[in-house]
């Protein structure tokens, strides 16, 4: 009697899931709807990685479904496509993805989505000005890590709002009304964040990372940049990156060295130990974290990041001094 409960607008649906996964959904009956029993009657819109799903859920309130591919905590450029993800994407009315090469997976997400469905490539469509990666086998490709900067982050929401309104134009003023109220956190978050880092001074305006993936909060926030490699989806660690980055620490001193949480610190410890400048971290930037971290929203995240990032900075002057 299960299909008893099915909504009707649901069904075709459930057909896309059952025709791309009938495996995961044989003896389920209406197992998709049971699978999210929190749903509203809304759209569902699916996001690449939880940082494009928390902005999404932002604009969606209780209007649309939001449905995260790279969940929190995982790596997004290599992630593969699990087989909830697989149902997601055939139930998917819209598709965000962020673009500018941060989804090497890109092109089985386009194979699974079904015919008619948009993907939109948020970073591509902000019309904001692209910085190019500085180092590794990806020099000179666009960095993907656009969203690190808030003012940015403010334009990917409007982008979602401009297509979940014209998805659902029955909702419009509430998406409206739910990104006005996001992009004031926005603005508010980068005027706090500006203030946090007032009190560093520009000799200590160095970060330096595992991914060099900060070049957009770099530039946000008047900090020099580097890191043991360029980007997440090259080859990591080598001893030619170690190398380059240990020079790079020896002539420049920073008060710290920073990783990120979806990778190990394995790398970074060892240039610790090599150059007895100490490490900080995790940094959030290619996913929110996990319960716990208190990186579990955008804004959460950029919050502790700038306070790991500002603590560190001070441990280091006050060492400085005695
Ligand atoms: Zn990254």
């Amino acid at each position: 009697m299960k299909i008893l409960i099915c909504q009707t607008g649901r069904l075709s649906r459930l057909m896309r899931a059952a025709a791309v996964a009938p495996f995961f959904l044989a003896g389920f009956g209406c197992g998709v709807e049971n699978h999210n029993a929190e749903d509203n009657d809304g759209p569902v819109v699916v996001t690449s990685f939880s940082i494009l799903g928390d902005f999404a859920s932002r604009v969606a309130g209780d209007s649309a479904n939001v449905r995260v591919l790279a969940p929190a905590g995982s790596e997004v450029h290599e992630w593969e496509l699990s087989p909830r993800n697989f149902i997601d994407l055939a139930t998917a009315d819209l598709v965000f993805t962020n673009g500018l090469g941060l989804e090497q997976w890109l092109p089985q997400l386009e194979a699974t989505v079904p015919d008619g469905v948009r993907i939109v490539p948020l970073a591509e469509e902000t019309g904001a000005t692209v910085i190019s990666i500085r180092l590794g086998d990806l020099r000179g490709e666009p960095d993907p890590h656009m969203w690190m900067d808030p003012r940015a982050a403010a334009r990917y929401v409007e982008v979602i709002r401009d297509r979940m309104i014209e998805l659902d134009p029955d909702s419009e003023e509430v998406y409206r009304q739910n990104a006005r109220n996001y992009l004031d956190d926005l603005a508010a978050l980068h005027d706090e964040l500006t203030e946090t880092f007032a009190a560093i001074p520009d000799e200590k305006r160095l970060l330096v990372t595992s991914e060099a993936a900060f070049l957009y909060f770099a530039d946000a926030y008047g900090f020099d940049h580097d890191g043991i490699w360029g980007n997440n989806a090259e080859h990591e660690g080598t001893p030619q990156q170690i190398a380059r980055i240990i020079d790079l620490i020896r002539d420049r001193r920073p008060a710290a060295l920073f990783w990120e949480s979806t990778i190990t610190d394995r790398y970074v410890r060892s240039v610790s130990d090599d150059t007895g400048v100490p490490i900080a971290g995790p940094l959030y930037v290619d996913s929110l974290g996990r319960a716990g971290t208190g990186a579990e929203t955008y804004i959460e995240l950029m919050r502790t990041n700038a306070r790991v990032i500002s603590e560190a900075v001070a441990a280091g002057l006050t060492e400085g001094k005695s």
